[in-house]
């Protein structure tokens, strides 16, 4: 399903635009159809055309989405999922079995930790925490001959810590596991995990990817050449593309439409995000309320150099800390007036939103705990100038 568009050599935006994307053989349509349909016509029993049968297997509007995150994360095959989630559990159905093991970051989004210690954990899947930062940390989680899978998320939620991808992919492999990236906070325009050495990329498409906080989905992408030596040196991508099909959690035709759609302008709306990220950081760190900012960007932040290696720029994802403790934070959350309080992110419209109550509640008095006194942003692209002066009315008040 590979077009010439998908070429690594064309800038991202190009691929964006154009991988899988060819203009509608029917109509010359340039944008690619929703193709709202659950069934084709078999020209005789068996005759499909262009492959398509049944639209858990395939339909061409996924099949566009999926060829297009393949190109754009530089991948061998892409899939697109129902969320973020119905993506993790694919993957990770697809490459474990009972009594495997899989070392997962001690910082992450809480939807993920569930899914290990309150899902995979009761189908027989155990996991150890390991500081994702720490290379030695995770050297140190893995159990020789039972780690499959070393989880990485980069930048995490919502501490904003990083990990060093292309160290991480060798420990992992050294182990005979596979690394498998979240790159949700980055998008694929800012960080490029597979090429520096990942084995699956994925995403939950909801945030950057969409773009605008109307589709909720997710995607994987599987590297050149992956296999799975505890299944016979099975290709990782087939073992995936099985397991979509077989539990059938996809996205539906305009689910990846708008995905699609999201995709063509990341480049330029994550050039806004981290312009105007790192102008409220400038912001956060002159204000005597504030006593500490995350954000990779900063020299000061410990991951900062491999930050710097490994993304184009730092995103669009801030959390900072203020006087006052828990009270402060939950107020300054619910008195803003154009940063709405909410969770999720990686919209065009900023969100403001305290972790230890709403996104990371679920990891409350597990070692994924956050501290109370903090507030995440997700920076939006209006006016910059507006969203600093709505934060200091807040601030300056609260704190
Ligand atoms: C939101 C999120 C997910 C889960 O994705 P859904 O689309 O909500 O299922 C996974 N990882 C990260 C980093 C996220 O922010």
């Amino acid at each position: 399903m590979s077009d010439s568009s998908s070429d690594q050599t064309l800038g991202f935006s190009t691929r964006a635009l154009h991988a899988g994307q060819d203009p509608d053989p029917t109509t010359g349509a340039v944008v690619t159809p929703i193709y709202q349909t659950s069934t084709y016509k078999q020209d005789g029993i068996g005759g499909f055309r262009g492959g398509y049968e049944y639209s858990r297997s395939a339909n061409p509007t996924r099949t566009a989405l999926e060829t297009g995150f393949a190109a754009l994360e530089g991948g061998e095959r892409g899939f697109a999922f129902a969320s973020g989630l119905a993506a993790e559990d694919t993957v990770l159905r697809a490459l474990l079995s009972p009594g495997d093991h899989v070392v997962v970051p001690s910082d992450a989004y809480g939807g993920t930790y569930r899914l290990f210690n309150k899902v995979l954990k009761h189908w027989g899947v155990e996991h150890s925490i390991a500081a994702i930062a720490d290379n030695d940390a995770v050297r140190a989680a893995i159990q020789p001959g039972r780690t499959r899978v070393v989880w990485v998320e980069t930048p995490t939620n919502p501490m904003l810590g990083i990990a060093d991808i292309a160290a991480l992919a060798e420990i992992a492999h050294e182990a005979g596991a596979l690394l498998v990236v979240d790159n949700t906070f980055a998008s694929p325009y800012l960080q490029q995990p597979l090429a520096d050495g990942a084995d699956i990329v994925l995403h939950s498409t909801t945030k950057y990817c969409g773009g605008h906080s109307d589709v909720v989905g997710g995607a994987v992408v599987v590297a050149h050449g992956v296999t799975v030596p505890w299944f016979d040196g099975e290709s990782a991508s087939d073992r995936v593309a099985f397991h979509q099909n077989s539990m059938g959690a996809v996205a539906g035709p305009f689910d990846s439409w708008v995905v699609q759609r999201g995709l063509k302008t990341l480049a330029v709306r994550m050039e806004r995000h981290c312009d105007n990220a790192e102008k409220i950081v400038e912001f956060l760190q002159g204000h005597d309320g504030v006593t500490a900012v995350h954000y990779p960007g900063l020299p000061e932040h410990p991951g900062h150099e491999v930050a710097k290696r490994q993304m184009k720029r730092f995103g669009g994802m801030v959390a900072f800390r203020v006087k006052g403790g828990e009270d402060v934070a939950v107020k300054v959350c619910a008195e803003t007036q154009i940063w709405t309080l909410g969770e999720s992110l990686g919209g065009v419209e900023s969100l403001i939103e305290h972790p230890g109550r709403m996104t990371h509640a679920s990891v409350a008095g597990t070692e994924l705990e956050v501290p109370s006194d903090l507030i995440r942003l997700s920076v939006g692209i209006e006016d910059v100038e507006d969203l600093i002066a709505d934060l200091k009315q807040a601030l300056d008040r609260l704190t």
